[in-house]
């Protein structure tokens, strides 16, 4: 046993643990856990915990149904809302096959082999997300209907005794009480709208901590009598709920897109990384908007991007250089802004990363930068430009990362098949459907 297996059975004792839940996440992105009692954990770390991977969306067929769960000690943490007696904790796991080797299906593989790529080239990825979703005064009420936000503030509202700013403070001491630093958090533009935005760190860490965040913005909600959604859009007149993320490569402790004196302090490496964003743009789309609903986001401005660009202090585009600040040292970075709040984070992460390592690699050109606001340019006018449209549905996504082998590289065989067949059947789903919209506007006069 290591130091660090170690150092958590010592934990359980110290500060009465009497269950450890093991947390990995399916392919779509959902959270799975399974609880164990502190007396199993040792053969968790040994073998890991058995389980039927075939009931897990995305995991496995059923003839090879048998997969591991092992936890990586380095993630434990004990979970706040469920008390300091009779504590409960969680690791965060890695999935196996029963010959020890690690599963292709897991999503956090996915991103482990991609970091590991980004290692061999002398890199380490660092993230930064900036964590949209609404608060909605209950789920309950009839399917389908708008649900109600929990107040009408706007942008950076201080509302006095507002809901979200009770909601905010407990959430994130709670998430600082799990190791997981809060930056900034503010009033959103939407009714009920909230951002929180985490502290830079590495890649696998921030997946795992967005995970987390997720659980416990829920669960906050739940506990105040309020509901959290991380749905992309789930107000037809509203913003809806991107996360944009912040990235830079490091070597050693040198971030390799700062180059001093240089445009917006963004080096030759920088400028690449962004060049390969923008090749590979459409075809990760799939995967950083997933859902049939991610597209009502991007298709119709509120500050989401609708097509692909790179701009300074330009919120229409896809890619943004934000303001250097000198007095945080090298903090040049590059801010990624369609992925919304409901993509699968590794998936995500590993895809973005793949893309901006492709563009280094092969020595992209960066095309010129454009300042104007997109949207209120004709398409005429875009078009000479040379700027390209981001896929405006899941079925155009679908169809870019069809024909992509950067995205079936980086997810690999099992993960590539198994996501565009789900989402190929979301799309046939959702296309027959005829929708309140069509009954509303036709009914009447047809
Ligand atoms: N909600 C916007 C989006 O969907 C972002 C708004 C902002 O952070 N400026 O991306
Ligand atoms: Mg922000
Ligand atoms: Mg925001
Ligand atoms: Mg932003």
């Amino acid at each position: 046993m290591d130091k660090q297996q170690e150092f958590v059975l010592r934990a359980l004792e110290e500060r009465d643990v009497r269950f450890v839940r093991l947390w990995f996440t399916d392919v779509l992105g959902f959270l799975k856990s399974v609880a164990v009692a502190p007396a199993e954990l040792e053969s968790a770390f040994a073998e890991g915990l058995g389980f039927d991977g075939s009931a897990i969306e995305g995991f496995a067929r059923v003839t090879e149904a048998d997969m591991l769960a092992k936890p990586d000690p380095s993630t434990f943490q004990i979970l706040p809302w469920r008390g300091e007696t009779m504590g409960t904790a969680r690791m965060f796991c890695d999935i196996n096959m029963p010959d020890g080797s690690a599963s292709f299906a897991d999503p956090r593989h996915v991103l482990k082999r991609t970091l590991s790529k980004a290692a061999d080239l002398g890199f380490t990825f660092y993230t930064h997300p900036e964590i949209e979703f609404y608060l909605f005064k209950s789920l309950t009420g009839a399917p389908g209907t708008t649900p109600e936000p929990v107040d009408s503030s706007g942008y950076f509202d201080h509302t006095p005794q507002g809901i979200g700013n009770d909601f905010r403070r407990e959430a994130i001491t709670m998430l600082e009480s799990m190791g997981i630093s809060v930056e900034f958090s503010h009033h959103e533009g939407g009714p009920g709208q909230q951002e929180i935005d985490l502290r830079y760190a590495d890649a696998l860490s921030t997946a795992d901590n967005i995970m987390t965040f997720r659980v416990v913005v829920k669960e906050v909600a739940l506990s105040q009598g309020i509901y959290a959604s991380f749905m992309p859009k789930p107000l037809s007149d509203q913003p809806g709920s991107g996360m944009h993320t912040h990235m830079s490569l490091f070597e050693g402790d040198r971030n390799a897109f700062f180059e001093g004196g240089a445009q917006y302090q963004l080096s030759k490496t920088g400028r690449a990384f962004i060049a390969g964003l923008l090749h590979h743009a459409g075809e990760i789309t799939a995967v950083t908007n997933q859902w049939v609903n991610s597209y009502k986001r991007l298709a119709v401005g509120d500050e989401a991007p609708s097509f692909i660009s790179w701009g300074h202090n330009n919120r229409s585009a896809l890619v943004r250089v934000p303001m250097y600040k000198p007095h945080k040292g090298q903090s040049s970075r590059v801010e990624f802004r369609s992925l919304d709040s409901a993509a699968n984070p590794y998936l995500a992460f590993a895809l973005m990363l793949a893309a901006g390592l492709k563009g280094i690699e092969e020595g992209y050109e960066l095309p010129a930068e454009v300042e104007d606001d997109i949207w209120s340019l004709t398409s005429r006018e875009r078009k000479a430009l040379g700027i390209k449209p981001l896929p405006s549905s899941l079925a155009e996504a679908i169809s870019a990362m069809e024909d992509s082998e950067l995205v079936a590289e980086t997810l690999g065989e099992h993960v590539f098949d198994f996501f565009l067949r789900n989402k190929r059947a979301e799309w046939q789903d959702y296309r027959r459907q005829v929708t309140p919209f069509e009954l509303n506007k036709l009914l009447p006069v047809l």
